[in-house]
């Protein structure tokens, strides 16, 4: 009975195997739909200055609104892309709209306007040659200054050296800003940091969460913030959820943090009320706005 059992276990979790495989095929195929149907949108989180908690940028987070399921989040559904290859349009799509949502913040608020506008950029994006192409043509069209440019990339896309690394340096080389994103959990995280230009290290949500705890839990938050002084990086706290948090990050020599303990992802509208409001208190906003 045991050994029914376990087959009967086995063959539930092999069904259960072929429904998820089914639902990404189903979701992948949908994936071109939803770009010709205007299904994808961005959310903008500020990235903040610390201690005071003013908006220096904003990193562009894709959403994708599916007709019968609702919102999907891009963790389900840019894995499926980059599988299937529709990343590369997708990837474009959100470059283009971030770059033009920044160009008319830039119209509108002038100096107030955030800073640099950070947009995520995946390992397969990288591994194309024509995405130089892609960066180059939608700052022409757009009319976006390069140095207000930030791309996301993460570690593992370019740890091996190849043809990623020279889509990387190129990018650099017309004057974008590099970030190496989720900092610290991918490969060779150091050695990397002599071979790839990189502009500014996003230290991940897992090594914040520790900042307030015994100093082994902050440790690695500790010598993330040294290297980034010494190598002459800026450096952002990814994932910053409490109070206590953002004054240790600052204690720590941390001069920017992104997290919901100060804004959520929020559509245009509300990043122009924070700007507003930034503007009436003199670059000292209340960041407690919560949305989406
Ligand atoms: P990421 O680039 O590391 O983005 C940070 C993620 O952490 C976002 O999730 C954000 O909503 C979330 N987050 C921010 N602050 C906090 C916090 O205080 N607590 C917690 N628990 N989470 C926080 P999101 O928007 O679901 O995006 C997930 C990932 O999907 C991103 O991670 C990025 O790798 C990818 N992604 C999003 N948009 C794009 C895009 O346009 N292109 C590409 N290639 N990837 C994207
Ligand atoms: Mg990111
Ligand atoms: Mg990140
Ligand atoms: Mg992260």
């Amino acid at each position: 009975a045991a050994k029914e059992q376990g087959k009967n276990r086995w063959a539930r979790y092999a069904d259960d195997m072929d429904v998820r495989a089914n639902e990404h095929a189903r979701l992948g195929s949908e994936l071109r739909q939803a770009l010709k149907e205007n299904q994808f949108f961005l959310l903008y989180q500020p990235v903040v200055a610390l201690p005071g908690g003013g908006v220096s940028g904003v990193e562009a987070l894709i959403r994708w609104r599916h007709p019968e399921r609702g919102l999907v989040s891009p963790a389900e559904f840019i894995p499926i892309s980059e599988r299937n290859g529709m990343i590369t349009e997708i990837g474009a799509w959100a470059l283009r709209e971030a770059c033009s949502q920044m160009v008319a913040w830039q119209r509108e608020y002038g100096p107030t306007a955030p800073g640099k506008m950070s947009v995520n950029v995946s390992a397969r994006q990288l591994h194309e040659s024509a995405f130089v192409t892609t960066v180059a043509d939608v700052l022409r069209e757009t009319g976006l200054d390069p140095a207000d440019l930030l791309l996301e990339i993460t570690e593992t896309a370019v740890f091996d050296g190849g043809a990623a690394l020279e889509t990387v340096r190129a990018i650099h080389a017309l004057g974008v800003s590099i970030a190496l994103d989720d900092f610290g959990t991918g490969h060779s995280s150091l050695s990397l940091l002599r071979t790839c230009p990189v502009d500014v290290l996003k230290v991940d949500k897992s090594f914040i969460d520790g900042v307030t705890g015994t100093a082994e839990q902050s440790a690695i938050a500790t010598a993330m913030a040294q290297i980034a002084q010494v190598m002459r990086l800026n450096v952002v706290a990814e994932g910053v959820e409490t109070e206590a948090q953002a004054e240790r990050l600052h204690q720590l020599g941390y001069p920017l943090a992104q997290g919901f303990h100060f804004a959520r992802p929020l559509p245009p509208q509300d990043v122009e009320n924070l700007l507003i409001i930034q503007v009436d208190n003199r670059g000292r906003p209340e960041l407690t706005a919560r949305a989406s």
